[in-house]
């Protein structure tokens, strides 16, 4: 009568009493008769990931030249807790955003992506990594999304890739790591691969590497050369050289997402803009391009910005008043930053529940084409 006859039934009947109990307790306390509901979806929308090719390639890689400091952050990495193992065990992945509640990550080949490569290894690699991406979102679309990588230094190969991405794989965007050996995308030899992006609808994430070969001498003492600081300003200056280029003006449609809050650019927005206008303006003849609208303006019209590594409830309320919650999103940057932050960040912000709900999810619906939650 012991072993048996303890069985599964007779527990869970003693369970089930206890629970209604509890509930009957419980809502009596709280004065309701329903349960909570359930946590507001979460899409986080710069989630890092890799796969064993990607970082056989990149230990291949030589450390002198180009990319000589993207391969000394790679091999730092290695050596930092359990980054590289997070980047490509799913099961990690999937337990961390269960704990967390995370509904979906939208997943990305880490950075530097396929750009620290030759032109026809990049290719390849990008048409590799896209692939495996597409299989990932197949088997599990309800938890992730993914972005397509590319590689600027083969452009018609990268454009032939954002159309089989978008049309053949179905992915949400593509993403592309900064500069590509030192060149920036406001280069009209690179507009191309704009216009591939708009005509697919494709967003396209412009995501921080190590600084530009030209500068990066400066960032190397004082270990400034990543999340610290190097690579908002590395992505910083990538991104306005892109809206002054008029890269925006000749593609109205073209739709740019950068992450950590903007890359700093919002806290200048008064300056850039103040001094656009003087430069156009009072001089003769203007010393910058003359474009269709303010600096600033594109951050409404062509550019979302993200919350990746920058869990600060300030910067957040003052995004929201000069960026506006339309053209923010969540994210978590993992596995480079801790998603029981972020969360917590996001789940706590001191915003009005409809502009939360836009920032932690409704946007990247629209932005990324993912489907809402039924
Ligand atoms: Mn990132």
């Amino acid at each position: 009568m012991n072993g048996p006859e303890t069985s599964e039934s007779s527990f869970n009947r003693r369970a089930i009493l206890k629970a209604g109990s509890a509930t009957l307790t419980g809502m009596a306390a709280a004065g309701v008769a329903k349960a909570a509901p359930p946590p507001m979806r979460l899409i986080a929308v710069e989630e890092a990931w890799a796969c064993p090719e990607w970082m056989d390639a990149m230990a291949s890689v030589p450390a002198q030249g180009l990319e000589e400091d993207e391969v000394r952050a790679f091999r730092m990495l290695a050596h930092i807790g359990d980054i590289h193992a997070r980047l490509l065990d799913m099961q990690l992945r999937q337990s961390t955003m269960d704990q967390n509640a995370v509904d979906m990550h939208v997943l990305s080949l880490t950075a530097p992506g396929v750009q620290s490569f030759d032109g026809a290894t990049a290719l390849r690699l990008a048409r590799l990594t896209n692939d495996r991406l597409a299989r990932i979102v197949a088997d599990q679309p309800r938890r992730y999304a993914a972005l397509a990588s590319v590689p600027p230094q083969d452009v018609p190969g990268a454009i032939a890739e954002i159309r089989r991405a978008r049309r053949e794989l179905g992915l949400n965007g593509i993403i592309i790591n900064s500069h590509t050996r030192g060149e920036y995308l406001d280069d009209r030899k690179y507009w191309p691969l704009f216009e591939a992006a708009a005509e697919t609808g494709a967003p396209v994430y412009i995501h921080p590497r190590t600084p530009n070969p030209a500068m990066a001498p400066l960032f190397r003492d004082y270990n400034l050369w990543g999340a610290i600081y190097g690579y908002g300003a590395e992505t910083g200056l990538h991104l306005i050289r892109l809206i002054s280029s008029g890269l925006f003006d000749a593609l109205p449609d073209l739709k740019v997402v950068v992450g950590h809050m903007g890359e700093g650019l919002p806290y200048w927005f008064y300056r850039i803009d103040h001094m656009h206008r003087n430069m156009v303006t009072l001089a003769k003849p203007p010393l910058r391009p003359v474009l269709k609208k303010m600096p600033s303006d594109y951050f409404r019209s062509n550019i979302s910005i993200t919350t990746s590594g920058v869990n600060w409830h300030q910067a957040l309320q003052f995004a929201d008043q000069v960026v506006g919650a339309d053209n923010i999103m969540f994210a978590i940057d993992y596995p480079y930053e801790r998603t029981e932050e972020a969360v917590s960040f996001i789940r706590s912000a001191p915003l009005p529940a409809d502009k939360l709900e836009r920032i932690a999810f409704r946007n990247a619906e629209r932005v990324f084409g993912i489907k809402p939650a039924a």
